[in-house]
């Protein structure tokens, strides 16, 4: 059924060319991760709002709010702006939005990897118009080397990280190339063959 898509064989790994973070790797550092956020959240006068960023979130807000000890809401968002290719359009839309009020309350934003900026800002953005009081952003890797929209955080919101990534286009761990590959507990870089050719450029 998956003919149309690109595929290296019947394992999900086919196709990695090396991993960057192990899956041992990933849960301690979301352990760590996840121990300085409790410790903000436990200060805070009523729950936070954890707001992921579906698709690529899911595994990292998994297990990041189940080692928080705090009373908290989960919601997700979708944002798009990538399609299937490996380069943001640089122009995000919501398409898919919160169901939790967030008015007067403090939200965690939380991502699977900030690269331009483009997601985090408009979110941001669209958070605070909401009326959140104060935004966080917590986000299992950070691309800093491709920045190029500088965001703001809110309040007395922080930023959380679990890695520095070097610029290449990871997946596993909740993300994707073309929607394979988000199951690896792994992060991991693709070989250069598993790319469709771009013919449109
Ligand atoms: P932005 O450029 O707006 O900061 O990043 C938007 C989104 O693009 C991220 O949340 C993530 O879903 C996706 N993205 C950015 N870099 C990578 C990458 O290296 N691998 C994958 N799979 N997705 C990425
Ligand atoms: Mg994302
Ligand atoms: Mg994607």
């Amino acid at each position: 059924a998956q003919t149309a898509m690109v595929s290296g064989g019947a394992d999900a790994d086919a196709g990695i060319d090396r991993v960057l973070w192990t899956e041992a790797d990933v849960a301690a550092r979301v352990t760590e991760v996840a121990a300085e956020l409790c410790a903000d959240l436990r200060g805070l006068r009523e729950p936070a709002v954890v707001v992921g960023v579906a698709t690529g979130a899911f595994l990292f807000l998994a297990d990041l709010v189940r080692r928080v000890d705090a009373p908290l809401a989960v919601d997700f968002v979708r944002v798009e702006s990538y399609g299937d290719g490996t380069e943001s359009s640089g122009r995000p839309r919501i398409t898919s939005d919160l169901k939790v009020d967030v008015a007067g309350k403090h939200v965690v934003v939380v991502e699977d990897i900030v690269d331009t900026g483009n997601t985090v800002s408009c979110l941001i953005a669209h958070l605070e118009k909401k009326g959140a009081s104060s935004i966080s952003v917590c986000t299992f890797l950070d691309k800093p080397a491709r920045r190029s929209a500088n965001f703001q955080l809110v309040g007395d919101g922080k930023f959380y990280r679990g890695f520095e990534c070097p610029d290449y286009f990871v997946v596993g761990y909740g993300m994707d190339y073309a929607e394979l590959y988000r199951n690896l507990p792994y992060v991991g870089v693709l070989k250069a063959e598993m790319y469709k050719k771009d013919t449109s450029n």
